[in-house]
């Protein structure tokens, strides 16, 4: 390739915001011209690593706005301690087919028993299958709502809460929901019902469920909609952070 053509591709390349294929540009013409490789190999190599680049950004710009609290990949989840919990089940779940699907995931249970690591685990999962994720508490969430109407920009809130691929709401029921929290809480989830997933944890049995929201009938409500077709696994087995207690005592 002459100069001229080199200098009018990488101008070319630049306004496409191709980088890295301008940044390979030059041992990928070497590398063509000594292996002898065709027009079509030549560009499907220097696509190739660019698609590469652009996915492996994707994915930590969405670990970065998912503002998980810690990043706890499914990973280091020690399924042996998890007595009960189906592994093959969460593997599943890692593929991301549920939110496809639209289909929710509750994690019930006791506090120490990992919701929080599995939930993070499978957002992260959820993240690197290109899927727009946020992690947040149901306090953080129904204090940020009531912010938002304080501030008449609710609209804006409850669009960016709906429109997530996947929602995890964390610690829903450690502490009851004001009126205003709990109401607008069921506004988010029934603008993504049966459209895009949430995924629960929470310490609460649904039957206690109404402590959380109060109203009885919103409850009722919200429990149609959201254990609809719903994973619910139960977190039966003993709290990670007891075991680990007893153990090093
Ligand atoms: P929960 O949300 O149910 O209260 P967490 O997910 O916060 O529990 O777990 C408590 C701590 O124990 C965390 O540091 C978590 O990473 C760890 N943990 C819990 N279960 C497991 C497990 N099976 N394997 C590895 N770490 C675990
Ligand atoms: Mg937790």
């Amino acid at each position: 390739m002459n100069a001229g053509m080199k200098a009018l591709l990488i101008e070319n390349l630049k306004s496409l915001k191709l980088s890295t294929m301008i940044r390979n540009l030059q041992s990928h013409l070497r590398q063509a011209k000594q292996d002898k490789l065709g027009y079509d190999e030549f560009l499907l190599n220097l696509t190739e690593a660019e698609v590469q680049v652009r996915k492996e950004n994707g994915r930590k710009r969405r670990l970065r706005d998912a503002k998980f609290p810690l990043l706890k990949p499914l990973e280091t989840f020690d399924f042996e301690a998890a007595t009960g919990l189906d592994a093959r089940f969460i593997k599943e779940l890692s593929s991301g087919q549920y939110v496809n699907k639209s289909r929710n995931v509750i994690f019930m249970g006791k506090s120490g028993t990992g919701k929080t690591h599995l939930a993070t685990g499978l957002g992260m999962e959820a993240c690197k299958h290109g899927i727009r994720t946020r992690f947040v508490t149901g306090c953080a969430l129904a204090n940020e709502l009531i912010e938002a109407r304080d501030e008449k920009i609710l609209g804006r809130a409850v669009k960016r809460y709906a429109g997530y691929g996947l929602l995890i709401i964390d610690e829903l029921g450690y502490v009851p929901f004001s009126k205003e929290g709990a109401q607008l809480i069921f506004q988010i989830l029934a603008e993504r019902h049966e459209r895009k997933p949430v995924m629960i944890t929470t310490n609460m049995g649904f039957g206690d469920w109404t402590q959380i929201f109060g109203d009885p009938s919103m409850t009722a409500a919200l429990l149609d909609r959201v254990t609809h077709k719903a994973h619910v696994i139960n977190c039966t087995w003993e709290s990670y952070r007891l075991k680990e207690t007893l153990r090093s005592n």
